[in-house]
């Protein structure tokens, strides 16, 4: 099974737009037991697409182009990929008439340019798109027609937001590459996440319990992030579910609390659920993460139930009028220091009455640090009733990686907190 990814879009070669379509499909179809074989980004311009969909058909049996299905002069797509094949486009009154309605429903007149997004290629399948307007398609490419003695082939258009593509993808291409390309045999793929602990440290911890499972047939691979490390394991053949069961099981033993999710969990989202279990709230005082903990948090549906205020005190006079925090404290220790983040911890706790209060101080840098204060020092206290909990780590990186960094270090503080491990 070959399959190929064509990215279209100017804004793409032109570096206005960050290719994410590229690592995201790549990533859920190496997940399902597709690893994408080979991967081009073209502009939408001219011939530009009609060359790489030709060069594609020529090995894939399975082609994805994304992006150009849209209203406008430059989205291209569809009419250029019919024109290659020689499928002749027609109006389907099924997708005008839901274009209509969509238009009806915001109370907005509709232009006469979106019904293009109608037409469709002869033969093609239509992909629903309940987040937009340019549906998806999916064209079967006669064998012969680029692949002398080769099997039939498809080609299927998906459109460019990431918000219509994803759940797109995911509902009916996914489905569908599973029934038209059941796999050999069984493939499973899972991710355990984790975090506060260094990739080499990861690896030499899980290694050698997994070696005997790795003889097997295990496959193993680490990717790591900013704080946070994967560790994804796959399996194939009749024995695939008991043996990453066995493994699973191994990297739990071993990595523990370490594991803070599984696939695609991410740690703002575990931490929010978590509070709302147990009916938690919690308040935020940041100074050096400038808000950045709160935008995590209500990046969470949900977050509402959790989160009862997030306070940005960077000023000392905001620590001292905002947050309770001493005068004398912040004179004898400075803003940065421990005695200063507990009392803004507690301070946020007394004054907003959550259950949890983090508090975070530290220097991003580039400039500020000292011999004794470095760039990069950071100071996170967790307030509860019973305790008051202070890390100090150095996350000494640019500007938006510290506030990452101390972000994800502060939420895992929470979590393993709030789970007592
Ligand atoms: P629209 O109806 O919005 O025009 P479309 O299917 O025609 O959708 P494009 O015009 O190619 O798609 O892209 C629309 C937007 O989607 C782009 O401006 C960009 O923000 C985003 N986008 C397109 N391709 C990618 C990509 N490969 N990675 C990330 N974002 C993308
Ligand atoms: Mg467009």
């Amino acid at each position: 099974m070959i399959v190929e990814i064509i990215n279209t879009g100017s804004e793409l070669m032109l570096g206005f737009v960050l290719n994410t379509h590229q690592q995201w499909l790549c990533r859920q179809l190496a997940d399902a037991g597709y690893p994408v074989t080979r991967q081009v980004a073209v502009a939408d311009t001219g011939r530009e697409i009609q060359t790489a969909v030709r060069e594609s058909l020529t090995r894939a049996d399975c082609v994805i182009v994304t992006g150009g299905l849209g209203p406008t002069s430059d989205d291209l797509t569809r009419d250029l990929i019919a024109e290659l094949l020689g499928c002749p486009l027609h109006l389907d009154e099924g997708i005008a008439n839901g274009l209509r309605e969509f238009f009806a429903k915001r109370k907005r007149p509709m232009p006469e340019s979106m019904l293009v997004q109608a037409q469709v290629p002869a033969g093609a399948r239509v992909l629903p798109n309940p987040n937009g307007t340019a549906p998806g398609l999916a064209m079967a490419v006669p064998p012969n027609m680029f692949r002398p003695g080769g099997g039939p082939a498809w080609l299927i258009m998906l459109p460019g937001p990431p918000r219509e593509l994803r759940p797109m993808f995911v509902a009916e291409v996914l489905p569908w590459l599973r029934r038209e390309f059941p796999l050999d045999a069984p493939f499973v793929c899972r991710t355990l996440r984790t975090t506060g602990m260094g990739e080499s440290y990861v690896e030499e911890k899980i290694r050698g319990p997994l070696q005997p499972l790795v003889a097997a047939g295990l496959e193993l691979g680490y990717c790591a992030h900013y704080g946070a490390v994967d560790v994804r394991i796959v399996t194939r053949g009749a024995e695939a579910d008991a043996l990453a069961d066995q493994a699973e099981a191994v990297i739990r033993r071993e990595l523990d609390a370490y594991i803070f999710g599984t696939h695609e969990a991410e740690l703002n989202a575990v931490v929010v659920q978590l509070l709302t279990e147990r009916g938690a709230t919690l308040a935020l005082a940041e100074s050096c993460t400038g808000g950045y903990i709160a935008n995590q948090i209500t990046d969470v549906p949900g977050a509402s139930a959790v989160l009862l205020a997030g306070m940005v005190t960077y000023s000392n006079a905001a620590k001292e009028s905002l947050l309770g925090v001493r005068p004398e404290t912040l004179a004898a220790h400075g803003a940065v220091s421990e005695a200063t983040v507990r009392e803004m911890a507690e301070g946020a706790r007394a004054r907003t009455g959550a259950d949890y209060a983090l508090a975070v101080t530290g220097i991003a840098g580039p400039g500020g640090g000292t011999e004794a204060k470095p760039v990069g020092t950071v100071f996170i206290a967790l307030a509860t009733a019973r305790h008051t909990f202070v890390l100090n780590p150095t996350n000494r990186y640019d500007r938006p990686t510290f506030k990452q960094l101390t972000c994800r270090q502060a939420l895992e503080l929470l979590r393993r907190t709030v789970l007592g491990t």
